[in-house]
């Protein structure tokens, strides 16, 4: 997969932590090398013998590609089914598609299993064609653990780093545990807003920020997408200001037509083949990247299942190496089952297998979304809500005006957080759940203080989700939920 036609990143190695840096290569990893060679006795390693293990295979069952029934659908015979029986010891011909459980349940092969690798490696090529020659991919046990890594390898104790105004509260966490303080970029309905994010960079006071943590597509909580032309400024950016980008994007592959409200055009819209799903996606920062400044971390959590904790982080060469370090003195790899079972399946499935799955995925949550949609615009007060459908995740976000609530300055005195609390407890009295927009706010500061001007609060929000209910219950939950809205501000209708 190295096009050598390509150039050189940039070296960025500075922005490595004092952390990444003091760490070393594991001397008894460094012996793996010689695992496994002819004529060399291995008395090296603490290795258990594979005889040993108890399991001499596992037997799998998935629908089959192109899954024409969606893929809900229980394959109802062997012609429907991809069955995968993983073995201690690969038969020749199924070399480089199963990972035999003799390799994947011992140590070694930190960055993943091969044949793993291989895929992901392909299919980073296909939808993410790179512009420079020394990229690499480590697979890891999901987003968490990728972001968790990635705090300790750019940054130390005291940095900063961006993050959207509302973001993934687990993130913000994490930075943190590290002593890391996240400093908010304003954002709409359509992501961080590039004028902001240079105007914040532009002025700042004091050491500058490492980083720029966003989750473009789909973003949680927001639902909001970044659009080619965004991402492009934003890079831009990112590139004259010398952070870097992190792209957290469990939701990428949720992408989804846009919302028509006419339903028999609906249909026409929905893509078919290979060729128009991968043009259809919107361009990730990793495809832009020409220096080597963004990291990109995808999951399996939201196009396969987020039990398997099979991630993957992307980047240039030299920054996976040092995840390749972190890795060994923690959680080694990802689970040899879960390598050996999403690996068995997707190398039977095929790349062009995976992408008929990826896009059946897409036209489950096109409907999903397209439902919650028309129901939202039957049962909620849109003159006082700003709303725009997602096109992409599985999250939907409308913000209120508070200043509408009859009450806000008599009762509420002018508290948007106190109307947002209002609104959260009726809609929960009434049977409808939705996490407040507050729950996920960027509230860090620096010492000394960036001197942004103090703006005055007056929309609040929700994160609802399409993803988690069945569709008619989706559908109540929104008819009690505009109602709690409505009755709290007092609309009759
Ligand atoms: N601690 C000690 C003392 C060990 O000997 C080993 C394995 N050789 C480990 C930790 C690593 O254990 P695990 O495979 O559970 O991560
Ligand atoms: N990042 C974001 C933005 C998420 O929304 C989630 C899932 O909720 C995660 C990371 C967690 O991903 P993973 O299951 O890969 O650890």
């Amino acid at each position: 997969t190295v096009d050598s036609s390509l150039p050189l990143s940039k070296d960025l190695d500075y922005h490595l932590s004092a952390e990444a840096l003091r760490r070393k290569e594991s001397p008894l990893k460094g012996a793996f090398k010689y695992y496994g060679k002819p004529d060399l006795v291995f008395l090296g390693g603490g290795l258990p013998q594979p005889t040993y293990f108890p399991w001499n295979k596992i037997t799998t069952e998935s629908p089959a590609p192109p899954f024409e029934n969606g893929i809900g659908y229980k394959p109802q015979d062997a012609s429907e089914m991809t069955i995968s029986e993983i073995t201690k010891h690969t038969p020749s011909h199924l070399e480089g598609i199963d990972i035999p459980l003799s390799r994947s349940l011992q140590y070694g092969n930190t960055n993943g299993q091969p044949e793993l690798i291989k895929f992901l490696k392909e299919h980073t090529t296909m939808v993410h064609p790179m512009q420079y020659q020394d990229w690499d991919l480590i697979v890891n046990t999901g987003n968490t653990q990728g972001w968790n890594d990635l705090l300790r390898n750019f940054c130390d104790k005291g940095d900063t780093i961006l993050t959207e105004e509302y973001t993934f509260a687990s993130s913000l966490e994490a930075a943190n545990a590290q002593a890391i303080t996240t400093f908010p970029v304003k954002m709409d309905s359509f992501g961080i807003i590039p004028s902001q994010l240079d105007a914040v960079l532009t002025n700042w006071i004091g050491k500058k920020p490492k980083l720029l943590y966003t989750i473009p597509t789909g973003q949680n909580p927001t639902g909001s997408s970044l659009s080619n032309e965004r991402r492009q400024e934003i890079y831009k950016i990112a590139c004259k200001h010398d952070i870097l980008i992190v792209e957290d994007e469990p939701y990428y592959f949720l992408q989804m037509e846009e919302y028509t409200k006419d339903v028999n055009a609906r249909s026409g819209k929905s893509i078919h083949n290979h060729e128009e799903f991968v043009k259809a996606m919107v361009k990730s920062f990793l495809s832009l990247d020409t220096e080597g400044r963004v990291l990109r971390l995808d999951s399996c959590s939201k196009t396969l299942a987020p039990g398997t904790r099979v991630g993957w982080i992307t980047a240039k060469a030299s920054f996976i190496e040092r995840f390749t370090r972190i890795q060994e003195v923690s959680s080694q790899n990802c689970s040899g089952f879960s390598q050996s079972i999403v690996g068995g399946t997707l190398n039977r499935w095929g790349q062009t297998g995976y992408l008929d799955w990826l896009i059946k995925l897409r036209a489950e949550y096109t409907h999903k979304r397209d439902v919650t949609v028309d129901s939202i615009y039957k049962h909620f007060p849109t003159e006082l809500m700003e709303f725009v459908p997602p096109v992409a995740g599985m999250f939907f976000a409308f913000h209120i005006d508070a200043t509408k609530h009859p009450k806000f300055e008599s009762e509420f005195k002018g508290d948007v957080l106190a109307v947002e609390k209002a609104i959260y407890e009726r809609a929960a009295e009434y049977g409808s759940y939705m996490i407040p927009g507050s729950w996920f706010k960027t509230v860090g500061q620096t010492e000394p203080p960036q001197q942004v001007a103090p703006e005055k609060q007056t929309h609040l929000f929700f994160r609802g989700t399409y993803a988690a209910t069945p569709l008619d219950e989706i559908i109540v939950g929104i008819e009690r939920f505009g109602k709690a809205i409505k009755d709290e501000f007092g609309i009759k209708n």
